[in-house]
């Protein structure tokens, strides 16, 4: 089944577009089954999980961290997480940074953005980031790197809701590439779509998407 549907997902979009399996509660025989296919980028929103897991899978695997993060779990994934998706406030991305600086690598980051309607989603305000992008602190700091911007739609069957939340989501995009890394070719990642809306996401300029019950089934 979870061969047909990566297919069936992956036909759906265009190459350009990253598909990141989400694999959350699902054990690791599903994870290996979407591997032998060749996917490679999975996410996990629990820390616990995601360290049991890529203790046990195979190493070349690229850890995409997609859930809210709290701080004092940063040390536990920084040394192999491949990008950090849900950067949503200023201690978090300082603890990604000191954290990083101790096992010597630099971790790519998104900035997750709160472009749902639902007060229970996190993220920052465009004000926030302007504010953040342009503090001396932030750019002081040499272990992070900041490669695009990640966000959640309502959950709603408004298809225009969920259109108008992308499109403000790539809007915000443009306008830090045009302000702040014009000539950072690493900003560069638009992360958002889930099952029920990559389709509208990939329109409205998203270049990876996150997901789950299309892929492994329901949870
Ligand atoms: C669970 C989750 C997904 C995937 O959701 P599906 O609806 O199962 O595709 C994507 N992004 C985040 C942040 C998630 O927590």
């Amino acid at each position: 089944m979870i061969e047909e549907n990566l297919i069936r997902v992956k036909a759906s979009i265009p190459e350009y577009v990253t598909l990141v399996a989400v694999s959350k509660t699902h054990p690791n025989q599903a994870i290996e089954e979407a591997y032998q296919c060749g996917q490679r980028d999975f996410g996990e929103n629990k820390v616990q999980e995601l360290l049991e897991k890529a203790n046990e899978l195979p190493t070349d695997i690229r850890w995409h961290m997609i859930g809210h993060l709290q701080t004092n779990k940063v040390k536990f994934i920084v040394p192999f997480v491949h990008l950090i998706h849900g950067v949503d406030s200023w201690k978090l991305l300082k603890e990604i940074d000191k954290q990083a600086a101790k096992v010597k690598r630099v971790i790519p980051c998104l900035i997750q953005f709160h472009i749902a309607k639902e007060e229970t989603k996190f993220g920052f305000s465009m004000d926030e980031v302007n504010e953040l992008l342009q503090s001396p602190d932030f750019q002081s700091l040499d272990s992070v790197q900041i490669n695009g911007v990640m966000g959640m739609a309502t959950f709603t069957s408004n298809e225009r809701t969920i259109r108008n939340e992308f499109n403000t989501l790539k809007k915000y995009f443009e306008q830090l590439k045009n302000s702040f890394f014009k000539n950072d070719a690493h900003f560069s990642i638009l992360s958002f779509g889930m099952s029920n809306d990559y389709q509208i996401a990939v329109e409205e300029g998203s270049n990876m998407i996150r997901v789950g019950s299309s892929i492994f089934g329901s949870r």
